[in-house]
């Protein structure tokens, strides 16, 4: 029976796969490999402890571990696969963020959104993408909110830019319908009003379910 805080280290610690040490976890399964060959009853049971709770002797060794400090490598700069991957994640995050204030990459009609902290959503791979993230559970919900934040939408500055023949005002009587006047502006008596943050938008397009969607072709095509 193991006792242990970080169930993440514990699976870690039986991982043969690529990783900064590598080397201790196949050490770790080859003894334990010989192990179980030894008899089919022979089993290990992880429990976790929190290490907050001071238990008893896992207290003690939880001190006498977090104490004990050992330098891998002998300069601080030493590489690992983690601190390589790590370096190389952050480079690719700084070199997107930076191109993503180029209006020619992100496109002149995006939408720029504020996170509650008052910063624009930048572009991030962390928890399934900034913007993905919030819109997970339905796949019609997605594609409209790609249309609303894209301004690829049937809306009249779409019609506008690609010259097709619809209207392009609003039917609020504005001159130009953006995806910016249907969302922050615009007069009309929509269910929800004034979306600011991404999470405010979802629930905009729930409560007016034909915003920013295209109709569907009587033909089932499209
Ligand atoms: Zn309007």
């Amino acid at each position: 029976m193991v006792f242990t805080d970080s169930m993440g280290s514990a699976h870690r610690a039986v991982d043969p796969s690529i990783h900064s040490g590598q080397a201790f976890s196949l050490s770790v399964c080859r003894t334990l490999q010989e192990w179980f060959e030894v008899d089919d009853l022979h089993c290990i049971t992880f429990v976790y402890v929190p290490s907050a709770l001071r238990w008893d002797i896992h207290g003690e060794a939880h001190k006498y571990i977090t104490e004990l400090k050992v330098r891998v490598g002998r300069h601080k700069t030493d590489n690992s696969i983690d601190v390589l991957r790590s370096r190389a994640a952050h480079s690719v995050l700084d070199s997107w963020s930076s191109t993503f204030q180029d209006p020619t990459y992100q496109g002149s009609e995006f939408l720029e959104l504020q996170q509650p902290d008052r910063w624009l959503i930048q572009p991030s791979y962390f928890n399934g993408g900034s913007w993905l993230s919030t819109f997970r559970h339905s796949i019609t919900e997605f594609a409209r909110i790609c249309q609303c934040i894209t301004g690829d939408a049937p809306i009249g500055a779409y019609y506008c830019h690609f010259k097709i023949n619809e209207p392009h005002g609003c039917t609020c009587g504005a001159a130009l319908q953006s995806h910016q006047h249907v969302l922050f502006h615009c007069c009309n008596r929509y269910s929800v009003h004034y979306p600011r943050f991404l999470r405010d938008i979802a629930s905009f397009l729930k409560h007016n379910p034909t915003v920013f969607g295209f109709n569907r072709d009587s033909s089932g095509v499209g």
